[in-house]
């Protein structure tokens, strides 16, 4: 998807400031943070949101939890965090690649 911005992020063609990455899954810092820790995860395929998966999608979806996980752990969250995950413009989706917000502050 040429006009996504997270496929362009994932590409490398945008800059973004990044806490992991392999071959399936990218994370890196939200530009507008809401919280001390702000992070999304996302997958590197596009995938619009979670109203196009299916059963096949399932090892990559559990991938970007336990992911979000890592990472979290990472950065201090150790008293817990919110993960949010936005599906569809009445769900408050804005950017239609789909992604796993973690928010929260490190103890
Ligand atoms: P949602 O689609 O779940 O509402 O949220 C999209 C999130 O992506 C927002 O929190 C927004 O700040 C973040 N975002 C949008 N564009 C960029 C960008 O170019 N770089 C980064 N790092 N985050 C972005
Ligand atoms: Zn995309």
């Amino acid at each position: 998807m040429t006009d996504c911005i997270f496929c362009k992020i994932a590409h490398g063609d945008i800059p973004s400031s990044k806490l992991y990455e392999d071959d399936d899954v990218l994370a890196f810092h939200d530009i507008h943070p809401k919280a001390p820790v702000h992070f999304l995860v996302i997958p590197k395929r596009h995938i619009d949101s979670l109203f196009v998966v299916d059963d096949s999608d399932a090892p990559l979806l559990g991938k970007l939890m336990v992911t979000a996980s890592k990472l979290a752990r990472e950065q201090g969250l150790s008293e817990g965090y919110k993960t949010i995950v936005h599906t569809g413009e009445a769900g408050g989706q804005e950017v239609f690649h789909l992604h796993v917000h973690v928010l929260g502050e490190a103890a």
